[in-house]
C-alpha cells in the first residue's frame, strides 16, 4: 500500500530501494505463518508459552540465565538502566555517541533518576580505558553521585555500524570488576557483531552483565528485543517492565516471529554485510572528492558516507536519490537517511535484493557524476 503510493507518483517502472534504516524490514511469510499458529496465554500471568519460549531459547543463546522479552530496544536499555540503578544518586558510565546517551529522549534521567556522565566515543565505537578508570568514583563522598553501571554498545549505530573488539570488552571487564560495577551492552544489532567476528553470540556478551537485542532491525521481526542477565536482574526487570506499562498479554503472537529469527535470519546477515561492502566499494570507485567512504570501516549493515558540504547539501542529495527524472535511465528511487548535514546513512537489510543493491549503486554513481560534473572534479 505504502509502496504504491510513492511509486504512483514516481512512475509504475520505478523500483524503490530503501536503505534508511532496519527498522522497516518486515516480517518473512515463515514469520507471519508463525504468528498466526502461535499458542498464546497471559504473559503478565507467566501462561504465554510461546513468549516463555523466546525468552528461553534466548537465554540460552546468549550463555545467559534469563531473559525478557519487551517492545523495544529502547525500552529494553531503560529497564537494564534501572534495574542496575537501583539507589537513587545512581551514575552511569558511557560513551558520549551512545544511542542510550544521544537518542533515548534522556530516558534514564528523565524517568530513572540516573545520571550519564560520558566518555568521548573513539572512531571504532570504543572508548579509553584510562578515562574509564579515572571516571569511576572510587569511595563517592558525600558530594558524589555513585557510579553503578558501565554502558558499551555493539556494533555501534552512531560510529556506523562498527563492531568493537572482544578484547576492549574483556578489559572493560577487567576493570569493571576492580570496582564491583555491572557492565550492560546495547547490543541492538550485537547478532551483527557475532556474524562478523565469525563467533557465537554467546562469546560477545561473555563480559558484560546483562545485554539486549533488537528482534525488529536487521532480524526482520515486527516488534520487539530481548533483555537478558542473572536470574536476579531478569527477576527485577519483570517488575520494572510492568511499572512502565510493558506488561503484556498474549504476546505470543509475536514472540513466535522471534523464534523464527532466532532459527533463520542470523546466519544470513553476513549477505547485508557484503552489500553494504558492495556500495561502499562503489561509492569508493568514483573517486569523487565530494562523497567519501572509508573501506577499511564498513564492517557490518550500516554504511556512513561523507559529504562536502559546502558543495552537497544533504537535503538536496537525499531528493535527488529518491527522484526518477524521465529522462534518468536508472529507474530506482533509493531513500538513505541522514545523521548530520555531512553524512548520509545507508542500511541493509533482508528484503533489499541483490538487484536492488545493483540498481542503488547505478542510482547513488549517477548522482555522484552529477555532482562531480557540476563542480567539474
Ligand atoms: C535502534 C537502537 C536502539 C533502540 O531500539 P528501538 O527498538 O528503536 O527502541 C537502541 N540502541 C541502538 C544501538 C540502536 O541502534
Amino acid at each position: 500500500m505504502y509502496e504504491k503510493i510513492i511509486k504512483g507518483d514516481l512512475g509504475a517502472d520505478v523500483k524503490i530501494v530503501d536503505l534508511r534504516t532496519d527498522t522497516i524490514s518486515r516480517p518473512t511469510t515463515e514469520m507471519r505463518e508463525a504468528m498466526y499458529g502461535a499458542e498464546v496465554g497471559d504473559d503478565v500471568y507467566g501462561e504465554d508459552p510461546t513468549v516463555t519460549e523466546l525468552e528461553r531459547r534466548s537465554a540460552e543463546l546468549l550463555g545467559k540465565d534469563d531473559a525478557i522479552f519487551v517492545v523495544s530496544g529502547t525500552m529494553a536499555n531503560l529497564i537494564a538502566m534501572m534495574a542496575h540503578c537501583s539507589h537513587r544518586g545512581s551514575e552511569i558510565i558511557a560513551g558520549d555517541k551512545s544511542h542510550t546517551f544521544r537518542l533515548e529522549q534522556g530516558g534514564a534521567s528523565q524517568l530513572a533518576g540516573i545520571q550519564t556522565s560520558t566518555i568521548k566515543t573513539k572512531d571504532d565505537g570504543t572508548f579509553d580505558l584510562d578515562e574509564l578508570r579515572n571516571m569511576i568514583r572510587k569511595n563517592p563522598d558525600i558530594h558524589e553521585p555513585i557510579t553503578s553501571l558501565i554502558l558499551v554498545e555493539n556494533t555501534h549505530n552512531l560510529c556506523g555500524g562498527r563492531v568493537v573488539p572482544l578484547e576492549w570488552l574483556e578489559k572493560v571487564n577487567g576493570i569493571a570488576a576492580e570496582h564491583g560495577i555491572p557492565i550492560h551492552m546495547d547490543g541492538a544489532r550485537m547478532m551483527n557483531a557475532a556474524v562478523y567476528l565469525k563467533v557465537t553470540p554467546r562469546r560477545i556478551v561473555r563480559d558484560v552483565d546483562s545485554v539486549c537485542f533488537c528482534l525488529s532491525k536487521g532480524l526482520g521481526c515486527p516488534i520487539g528485543s530481548i533483555l537478558a542477565g542473572s536470574a536476579d536482574f531478569i527477576t527485577k526487570a519483570r517488575r520494572i517492565r510492568k511499572v512502565l506499562g510493558g506488561g503484556w498479554r498474549q504476546a505470543g503472537i509475536i514472540a513466535a516471529a522471534g523464534l523464527v529469527a532466532l532459527e533463520t535470519m542470523i546466519d544470513r546477515l553476513k549477505i547485508d554485510h557484503e552489500n553494504a561492502y558492495k556500495i561502499a566499494k562503489a561509492i569508493h570507485q568514483t573517486k569523487s572528492n565530494l562523497f567519501k567512504v572509508d573501506l577499511s570501516r564498513i564492517q557490518s549493515n550500516i554504511l556512513l558516507v561523507y559529504l562536502d558540504r559546502s558543495k552537497v547539501p544533504v537535503k538536496e542529495l537525499q531528493r535527488r536519490l529518491q527522484s526518477v527524472t524521465d529522462t534518468d535511465d536508472v529507474r530506482a528511487s533509493v531513500r538513505c537517511s541522514s545523521l548530520k548535514d555531512d553524512c548520509v546513512r545507508f542500511v541493509l537489510y533482508h528484503e533489499i535484493s541483490e538487484e536492488d543493491v545493483r540498481l542503488a549503486i547505478k542510482k547513488i554513481q549517477l548522482v555522484i557524476r552529477e555532482y562531480d560534473n557540476k563542480f567539474q572534479i
